[in-house]
C-alpha cells in the first residue's frame, strides 16, 4: 500500500516555513510498513486543496495531511476534504465537546469561530488532540473497484501532530501497512570524498543491489545508508550484516561510527576509555570544536575546555604565544598552531591539546587552495597536518572542525 503526504499552508508553499511535518511523517509511515510515494504542498486555496485531496485519494491508499485545521478564514482543510469526497460538512458533537473542554481548561471563553473546527465531512471520525483546539479528522473514502482510501487530516502545529500520531494515528495506519518492514543502518566516514569512497567499495552502490546502499555527503561526513526489507527487525538486520562487514573491511579507519554518532562523540568515547583528557585552542573554527565536544551526548568528562583564539591578543594573553603579528607564511603559521596545541595542553594539564589554525584568505588567482594547519600535542610531542581548504566556503568551519577531531580520533585508535 502506498501513502501520500499533503502539507497545507501558504507559509510552506512560499518557503517561509520549512515543511518538517512531511519529513517526520514519512519516517513514521515507513515504520508502520507504508511506502510514501508522493509529497504534495498546497497553499491556503480551496480549489487547489480540493484537487490535491482528490488526486491523492486516487493514487494513494493512505493520505495524511497537516495544516489548515484552525478556526480562521484561511483554514480550509475541512471544507476541501468535504468537497473532494462529495460530503456535507456536519457538526461533530464529540469534536465540539472537545473544543469546549479545551477552552474551559484554559479558563477562556470559547470564541464563536472555534465552532467551525467541529464541522466534519459527513461519516468521518474525530482524532483527539489532547493539547490543541483543532481535532483531527479520519475518513475512509470508498473507491469503485478497489479498497477504500484512508484520509487523515492533522493540525499543522508540529507538537500537536506528533502527539496525535503516537496517541491514535499510528494504530489507525497499521492495517494499511505491509507485513514487511524496512530498516536502515547508517555507517559514517570521514577523510575521503563521496566518489573516492564509492571507488574504494566493491560495486555496492548499484541500484539493483539487495540490500540497497546509498551514499551521501553531509558537511564533509560521508554517510552510507543501507536499506533492507524483511518480515521482522531481526531479518532486516541479518540481511544488512554482510554488507556492513564489507564496508568495514574495505574502508577501515575511514569509518568512524554509525547511526547518530558524530566525530566528537567517538573522540570522547575513545578518550574516556583511555582515561585521557583534552584541551582545545581554536582560531579559524572559532569555538566550533569546543561547542561540539561540550554539547555531545557522549560522556563529556574528558573535555576540560579550551580557548577561542581568533586574535593575536588572545593568543598572546591566554596562550602565552609571543608572536606579535599575523604569521607571514604557511611555515610561520604552522609554528603558531603547534604552539597553540602545546600551550592549551600545558595550561589545562591535559593529555592532549588540539589546535586549529586560521583560515587563510582565499586567493582566487591561486590554483591551489591554501592549507589550514591542525596540530595535536601529547606526551609524545606535537604532530601537525595541513588540510587543504578545497571544500565549499559554506562548510569550511565544519570541515576543519571535523578534520581536527578526526586527526585526534586516529591518534587515539588502539
Ligand atoms: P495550521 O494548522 O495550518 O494553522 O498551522 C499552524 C502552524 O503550524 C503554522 O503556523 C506553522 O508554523 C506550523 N506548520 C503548519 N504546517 C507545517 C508543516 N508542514 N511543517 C512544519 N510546521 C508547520
Ligand atoms: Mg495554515
Amino acid at each position: 500500500m502506498h501513502a501520500e503526504l499533503i502539507a497545507v499552508g501558504d507559509e510552506i508553499l512560499s518557503g517561509q516555513t520549512l515543511d518538517t511535518n512531511t519529513q517526520w511523517l514519512a519516517r513514521r509511515l515507513a515504520e508502520v510498513g507504508l511506502r510514501t510515494r508522493f509529497h504534495t504542498v498546497v497553499g491556503d486555496d480551496l480549489a487547489d486543496c480540493v484537487v490535491a485531496f482528490q488526486r491523492a485519494i486516487e493514487r494513494a491508499d493512505v493520505v495524511v495531511s497537516t495544516g489548515g485545521l484552525g478556526p480562521t478564514a484561511d483554514d480550509l482543510t475541512r471544507q476541501a476534504l468535504a468537497e473532494a469526497t462529495g460530503r456535507e460538512l456536519v457538526l461533530n458533537e464529540e469534536a465540539l465537546a472537545h473544543i469546549r473542554d479545551i477552552f474551559a481548561r484554559r479558563r477562556r471563553e470559547m470564541p464563536e469561530g472555534n465552532r467551525l473546527q467541529a464541522l466534519f465531512p459527513a461519516g468521518s471520525r474525530m482524532i483527539g488532540n489532547p493539547s490543541g483546539t483543532a481535532p483531527g479528522i479520519l475518513v475512509d473514502v470508498s473507491r469503485p473497484g478497489r479498497g477504500a482510501c484512508r484520509v487523515v487530516a492533522l493540525p499543522g502545529v508540529p507538537a500537536e501532530m506528533v502527539e496525535m500520531w503516537h496517541d491514535s494515528v499510528a494504530a489507525a495506519m497499521r492495517p494499511f501497512g505491509h507485513d514487511r518492514m524496512v530498516r536502515y543502518r547508517r555507517i559514517k566516514c570521514f577523510g575521503a570524498g563521496e566518489s573516492q569512497i564509492e571507488a574504494i567499495l566493491p560495486d555496492l552502490i548499484r541500484r539493483d543491489r539487495v540490500p540497497r546502499v546509498g551514499i551521501s555527503a553531509q558537511q564533509a561526513t560521508i554517510v552510507l545508508r543501507i536499506q533492507a526489507e524483511g518480515a521482522s527487525e531481526e531479518e532486516c538486520l541479518a540481511a544488512m550484516e554482510p554488507t556492513v562487514q564489507t564496508i568495514y573491511d574495505y574502508l577501515g579507519t575511514l569509518v568512524f561510527g554509525e547511526e547518530d554518532d558524530d566525530l566528537q562523540d567517538v573522540v570522547l568515547r575513545l578518550l574516556h576509555r583511555r582515561g585521557d583528557t583534552l584541551a582545545v585552542a581554536e582560531w579559524g573554527t572559532a569555538g566550533l570544536v569546543g561547542e561540539w565536544l561540550g554539547g555531545s551526548p557522549a560522556l563529556r568528562d574528558p573535555f576540560l575546555g579550551g580557548v577561542v583564539a581568533t586574535s593575536q591578543a588572545a593568543r598572546r594573553r591566554l596562550l602565552n604565544i609571543p608572536s606579535d603579528e599575523v604569521p607571514s607564511n604557511s611555515h610561520a603559521e604552522c609554528l603558531v598552531v603547534e604552539a597553540m596545541a602545546a600551550a592549551c595542553r600545558h595550561r589545562l594539564g591535559t593529555d592532549w591539546g588540539l589546535a586549529v589554525g586560521r583560515f587563510p584568505p582565499l586567493d582566487p588567482r591561486s590554483a591551489e587552495p591554501p592549507p589550514v594547519w591542525v596540530a595535536l600535542a601529547s606526551e609524545a610531542g606535537v604532530e601537525r597536518k595541513a588540510f587543504s581548504l578545497a571544500s565549499h566556503p559554506a562548510i569550511l568551519r565544519a570541515y576543519c572542525a571535523k578534520a581536527a577531531l578526526n586527526m585526534l580520533r586516529l591518534a587515539l585508535l588502539p
